[in-house]
């Protein structure tokens, strides 16, 4: 009996092995099969020289950083209109509140309209002295390849790059098919409630809905994610939200010499325990599947085996995922508490304490259901409350099976050769969620390879951007213009 049962279970584990091996042979990176075309021929030098002086604008988000320079946000959009001449001769444009333009190219189709996107404020540097910079922050250098300075990735590169691309197809006798817009916002950085949201008010009180658009967001990751050796293209689908929560706990107060066994600080420890403990739930469905789903086939075995037995692997895959901090937040709402607050005085009990929790919610979850989970988390006792003010939810999802996609695909593969094409998700906050309100489909990436090391420039120090992600990304605005809008 008991060889029988042995016999049994062999052929059980060959069959389920059979299967396995079965999956993941079937389980093969894709590779677009793409035509090529020819790329317009950019001059690369005044590329750089425009990207130089745009840089040295100090146009630095107002109202909340008030060391700018006011006056350089007037003088870069009249630079804009002398440096791209046959562009902003050919497109009309409307100032928005009196410092974000809109551009509209005028289509000779009936096909609704799509918008390109970039914004041309910036973060300040900590030191303006720019101590810690390899070249001066605002100093536009053009050295060892590369344009140097605050904005170059964020986000003038792609402001520069899309007005070139224009410059090239208007020289190459293009004539769009259909409306195309594009949109520079002076406040991206700090919400974009006077540009991108006037904007989109804008269009939407003219009854423009456009087909998709497109904005910063990602990029082309090179070398980020470990055991992949091709370069992602992450069109990013959806943003997450973004919301900040007071957990309070009260306490009688008094003297600390006769305390209770437990003070509302205390109390309050023990809620922020008890939320890390237990992270939002999250897991590999809706979004977050499709990206790594898209990512799977080109893991190296091991990891294949996980990704293409899903049905038996996934407590794994998402246990995995989320040990690490980049690949956790794919996956959830994540949840960071950042500041606690008690007594005044060290030997005063607290009549009150604070927690404060800031979570990045993924589209799966509402701002409703975060509170509601915190509320239960931490227990009735606790007063949970939402922060006013700059609180959103996540975006909602777009398509990754439409024609704005396979265009953006398509391009990516006629421009960069050989990437994967991933729909992902920005983790932190862009200018799209206000242009989504009247665009059908959203997407977020700037054609610019980027590598780990290049990600603590962004918003730090020594940002640059190489001279050949510059060309790189005029010519993918241009093709890509052509496949959509011809
Ligand atoms: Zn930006």
């Amino acid at each position: 009996m008991w060889k029988k049962l042995f016999k049994g279970l062999g052929v059980a584990v060959l069959a389920l092995i059979a299967v396995l091996a079965f999956n993941t042979w079937r389980y093969q990176p894709v590779t677009q099969d793409v035509e090529q075309v020819e790329l317009p021929v950019v001059d690369v030098d005044r590329l750089a020289m425009q990207l130089s002086e745009a840089i040295q604008f100090q146009t630095i988000s107002r109202r909340r950083f008030p060391d700018g320079r006011p006056e350089d946000f007037q003088s870069f959009l009249d630079w804009v209109q002398t440096s791209f001449p046959s562009a902003t001769k050919t497109m009309e444009r409307e100032l928005i509140n009196g410092l974000t333009p809109l551009y509209r190219w005028k289509g000779t189709g009936a096909e609704r309209p799509i918008l390109l996107t970039a914004h041309y404020d910036v973060v300040p540097v900590q030191d303006l002295s720019g101590a810690r910079w390899e070249h001066p922050p605002f100093g536009g250098v053009i050295a060892d390849g590369f344009v140097w300075g605050r904005g170059a990735m964020d986000d003038k590169g792609a402001l520069v790059a899309m007005l070139a691309a224009v410059e090239v197809l208007i020289a190459d006798g293009f004539q769009p098919n259909r409306d195309i817009y594009f949109s520079f916002g002076h406040d991206e950085e700090i919400g974009g409630a006077e540009g991108a949201s006037a904007v989109a008010d804008h269009l939407a009180a003219q009854d423009i809905q456009l087909a998709w658009s497109l904005d910063e967001g990602s990029a082309v990751l090179r070398a980020i994610v470990p055991g992949l050796n091709r370069d992602i293209a992450s069109i990013n689908v959806a943003e997450k939200g973004y919301i900040t929560v007071d957990i309070k706990a009260k306490g009688e107060g008094g003297h600390s010499s006769l305390p209770p066994r437990k003070t509302a600080v205390g109390e309050l420890a023990e809620a922020v325990v008890a939320l890390q403990e237990k992270p939002v739930p999250g897991g590999l469905t809706g979004v977050s599947k499709e990206f790594f789903d898209a990512l799977g086939p080109d893991f190296p075995l091991l990891q294949r085996v996980l990704f293409a037995n899903q049905w038996l692997s996934r407590p794994i895959l998402e246990m995995a995922l989320s040990g690490s901090p980049s690949t956790d937040a794919m996956l959830r709402t994540t949840m960071a508490p950042t500041m606690l607050e008690g007594s005044t005085k060290e030997n005063v009990l607290p009549q009150e304490a604070t927690a404060t929790v800031n979570f990045r919610l993924h589209p799966r979850d509402s701002v409703e259901d975060i509170v509601n989970l915190t509320q239960e988390r931490v227990g009735d006792e606790l007063e949970v409350t939402l922060r006013s003010g700059f609180q959103r939810g996540a975006s909602a999802v777009s398509r990754s099976d439409n024609d704005a996609f396979n265009g953006l695909a398509l391009t990516f593969g006629q421009v960069f050769g050989d990437v994967i094409i991933v729909p992902g998700l920005t983790i932190a906050g862009t200018d799209t969620r206000h242009y989504s309100r009247v665009a059908d489909d959203s997407y977020r990436i700037n054609p610019f390879v980027m590598t780990a090391k290049d990600i603590p420039r962004l918003h730090g120090v020594n940002e640059r951007l190489s001279l050949e992600d510059l060309e790189r990304a005029t010519q993918f605005y241009a093709v890509l213009l052509r496949n959509t809008a011809q």
